[in-house]
């Protein structure tokens, strides 16, 4: 399925924000700060991830479990397949969100680093197809996600709160690293960091039928004293109302260097949750998204 594009400022839009991928893929030293440069030069005109490039980053950003893609759809280790595309064509914004295929997550290309409001239905990130996540992390409604759940000391030196998060694909690996950074923060960030609001949770996404990314494990809301979330801010229907922020870009930063992307950065805000998508992020410095990841599952608990 294809998201229909109908507002010029999005096509536009998408523009920046996949040449800020590419920047920042590039520049391996710091994140791409795009926002309010409207000077930048236009990359190859693309406004979605080709299937070449899907299959590359499926499979770089989950070694050992997605083996690649090829015309049946997305290879599993297992033998299994999934469908790239669900041929179903254009659709609405909301419908393409409620049921998106594989190639769908990556129709908007994520922003790492700095950026200014996202424009009406940006949204990076947010569609994720469900067959693939309880692929890869389990159907927790099924109880296939919590045999693989771990702790995670979340800020061990400020904090100590014991998180619960999957181990698939080193996600509890990657949490742990966040947290050790984000541990030396000085304490003008504490109230933004803890208490963490939430990790794994098999629910629904508030006001939907879609699985929540909390169900899969890979996910965590921090500072809802600070929150902004879309619904919570007088929306109408599905229109987001004007966009909302109070988190600093150093946290931010932190977790996009470990492969998990913002809520942040979507017009639907939800500036509490962040959530482990290494196959929409280059991590810039750091750990390699799945690096370390093929004995993860097996080895259990993250390194704290
Ligand atoms: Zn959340």
């Amino acid at each position: 399925m294809r998201l229909r594009l109908t507002n010029s400022n999005n096509a536009a839009f998408l523009l920046r924000a996949s040449f800020a991928l590419y920047v920042g893929a590039a520049a391996a030293s710091a994140p791409a700060c795009w926002g309010g440069d409207e000077t930048a030069p236009p990359p190859a005109a693309q406004d979605a991830a080709s299937d070449q490039d899907i299959a590359e980053r499926l499979t770089r950003a989950y070694p050992g479990i997605v083996k690649g893609v090829d015309s049946g759809g997305v290879i599993f280790a297992d033998g299994t397949r999934l469908p790239l595309h669900d041929g179903k064509g254009d659709r609405s914004f909301a419908a393409w969100l409620s049921d998106p295929d594989i190639a769908d997550m990556f129709a908007l290309a994520y922003p790492p680093g700095h950026m200014s409001a996202p424009p009406r239905n940006f949204d990076p990130g947010r569609a994720r197809n469900a067959a693939f996540f309880k692929k890869v992390y389990g159907d927790c409604a099924a109880g296939g996600v919590t045999p693989a759940l771990v702790d995670v000391i979340w800020l061990p030196k400020k904090a100590g709160q014991v998180l619960k998060v999957t181990s698939v694909n080193g996600v509890a690996k990657r949490l742990a690293a966040i947290s050790a950074e984000l541990d030396e923060l000085p304490a003008d960030f504490d109230g933004f960091l803890w208490p963490a609001a939430g990790t794994y949770n098999c629910r629904d996404i508030a006001g939907t039928k879609t699985p929540s990314a909390h169900g899969y494990g890979i996910a965590i809301d921090i500072a809802v004293q600070h929150a902004s979330y879309w619904r919570w801010s007088g929306a109408k229907g599905d229109a987001a109302p004007a966009y909302r922020n109070e988190v600093p870009m150093e946290i931010v930063r932190v977790f996009e260097e470990h492969g998990f992307i913002w809520g942040g950065k979507w017009s639907h805000f939800d500036t509490m949750h962040f959530e482990y998508r290494p196959e929409l992020l280059t991590p810039v410095g750091g750990l390699q998204p799945g690096a370390d990841a093929a004995g993860s599952a097996a080895s259990g608990a993250p390194a704290q």
